[in-house]
């Protein structure tokens, strides 16, 4: 099963992607932590995202494509896996239907959490003060002021990347709004029909 997160950032892809990932043990392939990684790790590919990435706007398409190409060859997303905050341009799914289609693969479903855009920011900064509660480190975009350009890029390049998904059949549109297990049992039963179809 090759399934898509699509929505805005503060969502909730990760969070229902990581529930769907112990269900049907298939990895999560988010390119926001293999950058982040890159950026801990000083990579070359970290050291060209990193202020980018901080000051909330795309890294580029040739970046992230070859981070997702590379990582679909290996082993445990032989089988499927849920991609999480890729692809964000229309050039980036273009992109990964050419990889999938050379492997005679293709994406199964393209799921879209949608939440008003004024609800996206306090979910951010809740989502800062808890990782604070936790002790861990807040993620630097997530800063409300880092937050707005996220936003404005996911309006610029990314809100059309959902209608190339309906134009295949793909798209299935989730309240996000929902609580969280509103929205996952939203997403197995979109999911239901694909698993049933084989
Ligand atoms: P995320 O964790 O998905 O919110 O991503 C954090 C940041 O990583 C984004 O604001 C971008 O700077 C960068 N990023 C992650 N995925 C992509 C992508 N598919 N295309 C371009 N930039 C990305």
């Amino acid at each position: 099963m090759r399934l898509i997160f699509l929505g805005p950032p503060g969502a909730g892809k990760g969070t229902q992607a990581r529930r769907l990932v112990e269900k049907y043990s298939i990895p999560q392939l988010s390119t926001g932590d293999m950058l982040r990684a890159a950026v801990a790790a000083g990579t070359s590919i970290g050291l060209k995202a990193k202020a980018v990435m901080e000051a909330g706007q795309l890294v580029s398409d040739d970046i992230v494509i070859g981070i997702i190409v590379d990582r679909i060859e290996e082993p445990d997303a032989h089988d499927g896996f849920i991609l999480d905050g890729f692809p964000r341009t229309v050039a980036q799914a273009e992109a990964l239907d050419a990889a999938l289609k050379i492997k005679s693969q293709k994406i199964d479903m393209a799921l879209e959490l949608k939440v008003d855009h004024d609800k996206l920011v306090n979910r951010i900064v809740n989502r800062a003060e808890e990782s604070r509660t936790r002790g861990e480190e807040v993620r630097k975009d997530d800063d409300p002021e880092v937050f707005k350009n996220r936003l404005a890029a996911y309006e610029r390049d990314t809100a059309i990347v959902a209608p190339y998904y309906k134009k295949q059949g793909l798209l299935v549109e989730i309240d996000g709004q929902q609580p969280i297990d509103v929205v996952t049992e939203s997403i197995q039963k979109a999911l239901s029909s694909i698993l049933t179809n084989g």
